[in-house]
């Protein structure tokens, strides 16, 4: 069996001091911004704090300064990350553009498509959702149905995707779309296109979550008709692509730090003198500790030009182990004692709904380990 090894990333001293600019104007502009409100963390979005961060320059800071980076280090940006995540700023409304679909549109379309659209989403102003899953196609992406057929017009798309988070506040979506004549090889003739989602013809319909919540949406496509330019990188070549936007959709550490509210309240509720409660916050305070140190790491394999996608795989599998045994701890040690209605009792509420899914998004935990298995040379 191969090993795999996770190096110890130092931040360099200017991140500090990054890091106390960014907790004070988070304390400054989410004074009163509510425990169960950063209970949602970054699927709670705003598009007013959006743009102040982008005002900041603290939205794309790794991007070149012609896209509206600012040409920082990945260990700067981890530290912005790491304070928006652990106080629950609520980020849900740029995360995805940021994240991911930026990165795309430089790497695969940086003289038309990049210039005109990844300044906005640098500013917080342009916003995207993930057009992968569709009826029956999860963790079988392979087998998405959505087609898109090239005209004299542009590309006119038919099919459906589904769980499309946050499509409602979108502005465009990358959708995977099968664009090979019938009957190719199921990883053959697919590819990415950027679809506006004020298109004609494009039906957004809501999805109620387990919470009872509006973040889901199924999307519809019914003669869409997109540009020709809105091809994103190679015709044919989107299953490699979409390959790549998920080791960016999985890197980051809000694989581990969905959660952070919970273990702020229970720390805060804590008795000092319960050695119960010290041994049990102790243990998940531990695992937070190494989970942060792998997380590190990755962001400086990113930082080294390295592929973290084995190590990122490994992050979100081991944080959402420890994200989803939070609500048990918390129910066991505070369960007969968090007042209704008090932020504990909020925050616990919402965690415990929240959890089942943190090992189904950005991957189920068996494809995750799966591709461990894989890089570790086990199949
Ligand atoms: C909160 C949330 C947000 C999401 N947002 C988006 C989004 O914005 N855009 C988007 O495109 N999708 C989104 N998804 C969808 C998500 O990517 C899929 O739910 C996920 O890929 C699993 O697909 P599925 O739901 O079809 O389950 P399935 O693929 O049907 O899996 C069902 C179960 O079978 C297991 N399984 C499947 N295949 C295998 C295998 N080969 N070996 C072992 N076990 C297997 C899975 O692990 C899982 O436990 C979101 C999901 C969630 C929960």
């Amino acid at each position: 069996m191969q090993t795999v090894s996770i190096d110890p990333c130092r931040l360099p001293p200017e991140c500090e001091t990054l890091r106390s600019e960014v907790r004070a104007f988070l304390a400054e502009t989410l004074t009163d911004f509510p425990a169960a409100q950063r209970a949602r963390n970054w699927s709670g979005a705003d598009p007013a704090f959006s743009r102040k961060l982008g005002a900041r320059g603290w939205i794309g800071m790794t991007w070149p300064r012609r896209f509206g980076g600012q040409q920082r280090s990945p260990l700067e940006r981890y530290v912005v990350l790491e304070e928006l995540l652990a106080c629950g700023a609520p980020v849900g409304a740029h995360w995805v553009a940021e994240r991911q679909s930026a990165l795309l549109l430089m790497r695969l379309s940086p003289e038309v498509l990049a210039p005109r659209i990844v300044p906005s989403i640098a500013r917080g102003e342009t916003y995207f959702c993930i057009g992968m899953s569709e009826p029956d196609a999860g963790s079988d992406l392979a087998a998405i149905r959505t087609r898109a057929v090239r005209t004299g017009e542009g590309w006119v798309i038919n099919g459906r995707k589904l769980w499309t988070s946050g499509a409602h506040r979108a502005h465009y979506m990358i959708a995977l779309v099968r664009t090979g004549p019938p009957g190719e090889a199921r990883h053959a003739g697919m590819s990415q296109l950027l679809v506006e989602m004020k298109t004609p013809g494009l039906t957004i319909r809501p999805i109620r979550n387990q919470l009872g919540e509006h973040d889901f949406n199924e999307v519809t496509f019914d003669d869409v008709c997109v540009p020709h330019e809105h091809l994103i990188g190679a015709e044919g070549d989107g299953w490699s692509q979409v390959a790549g936007e998920l080791a960016f959709e999985r890197s980051g550490p809000e694989r581990y730090l969905s959660s952070s509210q919970l273990l702020l309240e229970m720390l805060d509720a804590a008795d000092a003198g319960d050695p119960r409660q010290a041994v049990a916050l102790g243990r998940i305070t531990a695992h937070y500790a190494t989970l942060r140190q792998m997380s590190l790491g990755v962001s400086g394999m990113l930082a080294r030009g390295e592929n973290p996608a084995l190590a990122a795989a490994l992050v979100k599998d081991q944080g959402a182990l420890v994200e989803q045994a939070l609500p048990d701890v918390a129910h066991d040690l505070f369960g007969g004692l968090a007042a209704p209605g008090s932020s504990l009792a909020e925050v616990m509420s919402y965690t415990t709904r929240a959890a089942p899914s943190f090992s189904l998004r950005g991957g189920t935990r068996e494809i995750l380990r799966g591709i461990i298995a894989k890089g570790l040379g086990l199949r």
